[in-house]
């Protein structure tokens, strides 16, 4: 049988325990799982391009290892159908949170259907206790020298301390 590859997109600006969680969950549906990580210049970034794939390669080191799955952490910068047929997703993985995400990934998987009908858009949920999180709210709480540590792997909030000291 091919091999299933699942493709999992995103900002990571950074990566969060709600993403961590819906990885965890999605290399039990794969035989191999793509990080696309967006260059998303619209959004402003906090972390660089290669500061995001940095702090989610190290955290996937940890989920690979423990599921037995390759996790490759690619950036990117085309259109997302492109770069799943680049790299021959099967399907793309996105989570799912509040009725906030429901608007946006409605609109989302239609456009992409046009684009490539083949490549199925797969939503899963994070536990509850990692659903509310957001990297954009972590970033804020960051900044206002709030505790992170219920929201990021340990290096993460090691990192955006020390992205806060510094301004
Ligand atoms: P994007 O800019 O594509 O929204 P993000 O890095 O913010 O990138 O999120 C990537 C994916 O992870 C999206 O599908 C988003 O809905 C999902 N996600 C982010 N945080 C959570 C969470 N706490 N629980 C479940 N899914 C999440």
């Amino acid at each position: 049988m091919a091999k299933r590859i699942g493709l999992y997109p995103g900002t990571f600006d950074p990566i969060t325990l709600g993403h961590v969680d819906i990885i965890e969950r999605a290399v039990k549906m794969v035989d191999e799982l793509v990080i696309g990580v967006a260059i998303n210049r619209d959004k402003g970034p906090l972390f660089s391009l290669e500061e995001r794939v940095a702090m989610t390669k190290a955290e996937m080191a940890i989920i690979s290892k423990k599921s037995g799955v390759p996790i490759m952490v690619t950036p990117f910068e085309t259109l997302l159908m492109k770069f799943a047929e680049q790299v021959n997703a099967n399907f793309i993985i996105r989570g799912l949170r509040a009725v906030s995400d429901f608007e946006y990934e409605f609109q989302m998987v239609g456009m992409n259907q046009k684009l490539n009908d083949d490549i199925e858009t797969v939503f899963l949920m994070a536990d509850v206790r990692y659903q509310f999180i957001a990297s954009r709210l972590v970033k804020e709480i960051a900044r206002l020298g709030g505790d992170i540590n219920a929201f990021v792997p340990p290096a993460v909030a090691t990192a955006l301390r020390a992205k806060f000291a510094k301004s």
